[in-house]
C-alpha cells in the first residue's frame, strides 16, 4: 500500500490515496469518522494535506451527514446552543438556536440525534428563505433576469437547476457556502433563464455578470456537498 499514507488530526483518522482516474482532490468522510483524501497521481501530499486542512473546519461540519452532530454547530447567521435540560425544546433567540435535551437521554441516541437534525435542517431552511430568495431577486432585477418561481429542496448533489419554464430550484445547503460562490450559483441559473445548457455563450454570459466564475465553480467543486 505504498500510494496510502495515514495520519490522526482532532481524533480523525486521514487516509490519501492517490488514485489513477482522480483530476482533483476530493475529500470523503466515512461513517467510521474516517476522512479519505483521494488525488490525481501527479499531486504531491504536501497539496492535498495543506488542501485538507484548509478545509478542515467545514469536514468536521461535515459530520452532519453522519448523525453526529456536535454542540455549537452552526448554520450561517446561527450558532446552534445544545444544553441539558429537562425537556426536549427547540428555541430561536438572536442570532441563537437553542436545543434543550432531557438530562437522561443520551446525545448520540437516534432520537436525539434526528430532533437535532431536524432543528439544524429547519434553521438552514429558514436561512435560506430570508437569503436565497432575496439574494436572487436583487441580482435579477440588476442584471435584467425574469424567472418564474423559486423552490428551495434540501438535495446532495444539486446544488440549483432552472427548468424550461424558468422555475428555480436552490439547494438550502448553499447556505453553508461563502456568500461568493452563493453568488455564483444565483447567477447560473439566473442565466439558465435565457440559456438552457452549458455551450460557451453560457459561459461568456455568467462572466459578464460573475467575473471570477472559474474560482468559485471550483470552490464549489472542491469543499464536500452538504446535505443534512
Ligand atoms: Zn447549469
Amino acid at each position: 500500500m505504498k500510494n496510502i499514507k495515514e495520519e490522526i488530526i482532532d481524533g480523525y483518522k486521514i487516509k490519501y490515496k492517490k488514485h489513477i482516474f482522480s483530476k482533483n482532490i476530493k475529500i470523503t468522510l466515512s461513517k467510521d469518522l474516517t476522512v479519505l483524501v483521494t488525488m490525481p497521481i501527479f499531486c504531491s501530499y504536501k497539496i492535498a494535506r495543506d488542501f485538507l486542512y484548509k478545509n478542515f473546519e467545514k469536514i468536521k461540519n461535515f459530520k452532519i451527514n453522519k448523525k453526529t452532530y456536535t454542540p455549537d454547530l452552526k448554520t450561517k447567521f446561527d450558532t446552534l446552543k445544545i444544553i441539558k435540560s429537562d425537556i426536549l425544546k427547540i428555541q430561536k433567540k438572536k442570532e441563537y438556536i437553542y436545543f434543550y435535551y432531557p438530562k437522561n437521554e443520551d446525545f448520540n441516541s437516534d432520537k436525539i440525534q434526528n430532533k437535532l437534525k431536524e432543528a439544524y435542517k429547519k434553521a438552514l431552511k429558514t436561512e435560506a428563505k430570508n437569503y436565497l430568495i432575496n439574494r436572487i431577486d436583487f441580482l435579477a432585477k440588476k442584471h435584467n433576469f425574469k424567472y418564474n418561481k423559486i423552490a428551495l429542496k434540501n438535495q446532495k448533489t444539486r446544488f440549483g437547476s432552472c427548468s424550461i419554464k424558468n422555475n428555480i430550484n436552490l439547494n438550502i445547503n448553499l447556505m453553508l457556502y461563502d456568500t461568493e460562490v452563493i453568488d455564483y450559483v444565483l447567477i447560473h441559473e439566473l442565466v439558465h433563464t435565457k440559456i438552457k445548457n452549458h455551450s460557451q455563450n453560457f459561459w461568456i454570459e455568467v462572466e459578464k455578470y460573475c467575473p471570477k466564475y472559474k474560482i468559485l465553480r471550483k470552490k464549489l467543486k472542491e469543499t464536500p456537498v452538504y446535505n443534512c
